[in-house]
């Protein structure tokens, strides 16, 4: 029995790294549900028998290959035996390519000549050089499986894939993500993706839940819009979730991805966004300010604060915004008038300076405070306005309506530390510390009866304006509410 297979569209493949053939069976059922093809992996399957191989192939209801890494005298008979009981696909490293006769006596099964690199991804030359070669086996697919040492890496991918037919490539690794993702757009014949966590095969492997229900993998196309968040740790970030729920119920013809990108990368980053046509990005640490040298221009907002936190790609060129301090003022705004209100400010880094110019646009009178005094004291001249010690902060916080915690402090691995331990009665208390999402210093605000507003409401409206500059529109109260509700259930 064979499944026919459409060759021109990228499925989604799930492999199945069991230890039993009971277990392997299980997973299949499982694999089955969301899986387009299924991928056996031998290799992991203990004394699998020829028997238990058959059972396994009889069982299947979706195309499957069957593949078998490493070396073991079992591994040639057991390949042949798979192809004989009807397997739609053999998956054989290179150096096995001497067995693709035996395997066109034997049956109808497809082959895949696979070639993998586990330390880098070669330059376009070696990439084409290499497919070249194997093209020459006449295998019916060809697979290039490379390593990313760099999110650079990736774009060597997309390149090679240009004009390819039935070929299957993308990188491995965390770096090397995106080209996972990104497959159906660039037209790899397959990607890979996990049954669940714990059974991934492949470094860089998300779940299939993850590449279905957050980037609706199965739907990415050609003209699928790309854009995403870049920071050097930004696989942490939930503005994937956040965006992606925006453009599925907007249904917009784009995703969102996570781009982790090193300080030394991020050039070259910049310009391979540009030359792939992304059409935006967010940016995010330790990139807001390093970043505005490689655009064409910078708007008005984000050239006051001195960040930029979200790229527009117009017609090619790309523009600067930053969302942040429209983020920090609607959550602010959306528990308590600011106008006429004293605000205390904690923290002098990129948020702060968005907050802050935010802020006195709208006539405020802010007080700065910061660790390091210095910091406070340039930023408030920058912005006419005064500053304080932490120390002195603590004493005199009673004196401000509004206390806004805008450093990292209680964030990941700060968790637990708070800015400010003496925060005074029923006043409004916002953190934009979004992880966790009650930190220290709002619970410290609940037990004083403050007025608290969480970092996650920041992080929504930031990404509401960043919607509106990619996409010219409003969003309404319904997707900003399932926006909400999908955050409570992920921070
Ligand atoms: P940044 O530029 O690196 O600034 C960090 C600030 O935190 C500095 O003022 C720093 O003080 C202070 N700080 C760090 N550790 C401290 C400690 N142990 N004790 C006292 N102060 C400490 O970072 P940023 O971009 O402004 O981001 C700050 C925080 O805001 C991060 O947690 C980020 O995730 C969050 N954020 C949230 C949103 C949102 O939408 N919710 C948006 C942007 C940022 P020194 O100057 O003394 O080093």
């Amino acid at each position: 029995m064979l499944f026919s297979v459409n060759d021109m569209e990228t499925k989604l493949c799930i492999p199945i790294v069991a230890e039993t053939v009971e277990e392997a069976l299980e997973d299949l059922r499982n694999a089955e549900q969301y899986a387009d093809l299924v991928e056996l992996r031998l290799d992991h399957i203990k004394n699998i028998s020829k028997q238990g191989l058959r059972e396994l192939i009889a069982a299947r209801t979706k195309p499957l290959i069957v593949a078998y890494r490493g070396e073991k005298a079992e591994k040639r008979e057991l390949l042949l035996e798979a192809v004989e009981a009807g397997a739609e696909f053999i998956d054989l490293d290179e150096s096995e390519k001497n067995m693709i006769n035996d395997v066109r006596k034997k049956g109808k099964t497809r082959i895949i000549l696979s070639f993998h690199d586990f330390t880098k991804t070669p330059i376009l030359e070696e990439l084409k050089q290499k497919y070249k070669e194997m093209e020459g086996y006449h295998p019916d697919f060809i697979k290039i499986v490379a390593t990313a040492t760099s999110i650079n890496d990736n774009f060597k991918i997309f390149e090679f894939l240009k004009d390819k037919k039935k070929c299957i490539a993308f990188c491995m690794g965390i770096k090397g993500v995106i080209s996972r993702i990104l497959a159906p757009k660039y037209g790899s014949f397959l990607t890979f993706a996990a049954l669940k966590e714990k059974k991934v095969s492949a470094p860089g492997q998300l779940t299939a839940m993850e590449m279905i229900n957050v980037y609706n993998v199965k739907n990415i196309n050609e003209e699928t819009e790309i854009y995403g968040i870049v920071g050097a740790a930004a696989e942490h970030s939930r503005s994937p979730q956040i965006h992606n729920s925006f453009f599925h119920e907007t249904s917009e013809n784009a995703r969102f991805l996570s781009f982790k990108v090193e300080e030394k990368e991020l050039k070259k980053f910049i310009d391979n966004l540009q030359k792939y046509h992304f059409q935006g990005a967010a940016i995010t640490m330790p990139h807001k300010v390093a970043v505005m040298q490689y655009l064409d221009e910078i708007d008005e907002t984000a050239a006051g604060i001195g960040a930029v936190n979200t790229i527009v790609n117009n017609h090619g060129r790309f523009i600067g915004y930053n969302t942040d301090g429209y983020g920090a003022l609607r959550a602010l705004k959306d528990k308590t008038e600011v106008r006429g209100k004293k605000v205390l400010v904690l923290g002098a880094g990129g948020a702060s300076r968005a907050i802050v110019y935010g802020l006195r646009k709208e006539g405020i009178r802010v007080t700065i405070s910061n660790r390091t005094l210095e910091k406070a004291q340039q930023l408030a001249e920058e912005f006419y306005t005064d500053f304080l010690s932490l120390a002195d902060a603590e004493k005199r916080a009673s004196e401000y309506d509004i206390i806004i915690n805008a450093t990292s402090q209680g964030m990941g691995l700060q968790e637990g530390e708070t800015p400010l331990v003496n925060l005074p009665e029923k006043k409004v208390v916002m953190d934009i510390v979004s992880y966790p999402s009650i930190t220290r210093f709002i619970k410290l605000a609940q037990q004083n009866k403050c007025t608290v507003i969480t970092g996650e409401k920041m992080l929504l409206y930031q990404a509401v304006q960043q919607y509106h500059l990619w996409m010219g529109k409003e969003l309404n109260s319904k997707v900003l509410e399932n926006a909400r509700q999908l955050l409570r259930r992920i921070i």
